[in-house]
This record gives C-alpha cells, structure tokens and sequence, in this order.
C-alpha cells in the first residue's frame, strides 16, 4: 500500500468517529511521529510504498483513535507553552487551560528575580518545567504521589534542561517541609463524580482518575491542604496560583476568606470561564 492509500484507508477506519480535518491531522501528526516524515511528504510522494511494519503502526493507531484513545497518549507526546512533553496514561495530557495558568505566572512574576516555588501535583511536570524554563534562577520543587508521573516528570525536565527538584510522597499526608517559599502552584484534582456523565470517553476511559477527580463531599480538599501548609510554608507577600473549577468559584471564595490573610484575583480561561485564582498573603 502506498502512502496516498494508507491515508485513505486511515479517513474511512475513522470516518464514523472524526470528521476528515481531524483525521487528516492525525495521520500527519502519526507520520511525523513514528517516521519522522514531514507533513509535505504526502503531496510530494504521495505513492510511496509503506513497509509492512509502517502499515502496521499506522493501522494500529487507527484502532486506537476509534476507541477514542487520546492522539497524545499514541505518539507519547504532547505540546505545552511551545515546549513539547513526554506523556503516558500515568499523566494528564497537558490542557490549554493550564497554559494560560502559566502565562499568567510569567506576566506576573517578570519583576521577581530570585524565588523558590513549590508545585502540588505536577503530573507530567508540565508546569514546572515550562517555569523552570522561564525563571532559570528559581529554585523550584515540584511533588507528585504516583511515582510513574514522577519518572515522566522526570524525563521532560531532563529534555528541557530545567532543573526541577522532585518529590514523591502523599500532598494530603505530608507533615515536614522545610524549605520557605515564595510561591506555591497548583492545578490539583478538582472534578467532582457528578461532573462524569459530561465528560469525553477520551477523557474518561484513558485519562488517570486520581489526577482529575475528587470525593463529592469534599471537592476543595487539595485547596484546603494547600491553604493550611501555606499559613506555615509560604513567606508574607508570596503567592498562590490555582487552577480551579468554575463550578466551585463561589466556594473556592469563602474558603479563601475564611483564612482572613489573602488579596484574591481571578482570571477568565480562553472560554470565558473563571479557571485561575492569584492570592497574595498579606500576613
Ligand atoms: N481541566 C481538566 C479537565 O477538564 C481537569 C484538570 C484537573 O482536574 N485539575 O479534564
């Protein structure tokens, strides 16, 4: 089969699940991925014969993509703040949402020469390592309980040079900490059970269910430890950056003001929904 063929066969595999733009991005996306070929190549060689195993890995991923499995989880890789990401099914595929979580830092943080920062539930690493990038002389600590996202975590610092210091153990459980800091980040689980009847199967049947979801009776649980460790960890003037769910804005308020010590400020995602909190201790 040649390559004109192959993605033929690839947009009716997929014709029932995607529309042919999708699709079509897939397949270049695949090429570039297991074969290093540029997208072009289709146009240029468009009857250039495919190898069996080619075929195979191409027919493979197709069966993936029609059970809904994420393009990021097939290539193992995923982009975030231009910078790209090392990903598995032990991780969150990085969301745009979270980039804006980042930029959001950047802009605000410009003027700060020297921090240390602390990140609760790096998963990837993804937003550690792109502020390590940003702010080489931060000192930067980033934890995670699942030793598999560690090693990922792990590997993206590595390939970005960013040097990043890692720690696995249970945020919830966690008694000593011993390094003061500036900032404290983080985009923690925060869907409730009621949300999943919303949700993709992408999302779903592939994504870790301990990185998004969160008891129906207790959904600020991450917020709430974070807020208390940060009455004893975070210095006076330090900050606080959340992602959150808009669903529980107007508990996310009340729980912060009931601490009494911060400035709140919050921010729209792309879709207009408010998915960013900044808090400043004043005391
Ligand atoms: N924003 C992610 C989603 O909608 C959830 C991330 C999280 O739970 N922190 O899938």
């Amino acid at each position: 089969m040649n390559l004109i063929e192959s993605r033929d066969y690839f947009r009716s595999t997929l014709k029932n699940t995607y529309d042919t733009p999708a699709i079509d991005y897939y397949f270049k996306v695949l090429i570039q991925a297991f074969f290093k070929w540029e997208a072009t190549i289709i146009g240029l060689q468009p009857r250039k014969i495919l190898t069996k195993t080619e075929l195979d890995q191409l027919m493979d991923a197709a069966k993936r993509l029609l059970a809904s499995e994420p393009l990021q989880y097939i290539t193992g890789s995923a982009h975030f703040c231009n910078l790209e990401f090392k990903v598995n099914p032990a991780v969150l595929i990085p969301r745009p949402e979270t980039e804006e979580l980042v930029e959001w830092i950047r802009e605000t943080q410009l003027q700060t020469s020297k921090m240390t920062l602390l990140e609760v539930g790096t998963g990837s690493g993804c937003i550690a390592v792109s502020l390590g990038v940003y702010f080489p002389n931060a000192e930067i600590h980033a934890l995670d309980i699942d030793t598999a996202a560690i090693e990922i975590a792990v590997t993206n610092a590595d390939r970005h040079s960013a040097a990043i210091n890692f720690h696995s153990c249970d945020f919830l459980t966690l008694s000593d900490w011993e390094f003061p800091l500036d900032r404290i980040v983080s985009n923690p689980p925060y869907i409730s059970p009621e949300e999943k009847q919303e949700m993709q199967p992408n999302v779903m049947d592939y994504e870790p269910h301990r990185a998004l979801f969160v008891p129906a009776d207790n959904p600020l649980l991450f917020y709430r430890k974070i807020l208390d460790f940060a009455q004893q960890h975070l210095k006076t003037e330090g900050e606080l950056f959340f992602e959150i769910n808009p669903k529980f804005l107007e508990a996310m308020r009340s729980l912060i003001l009931s601490y009494k010590n911060y400035h709140i400020y919050e921010r729209n995602d792309i879709f207009g929904k408010t998915r960013m909190m900044r808090l400043i201790k004043t005391v």
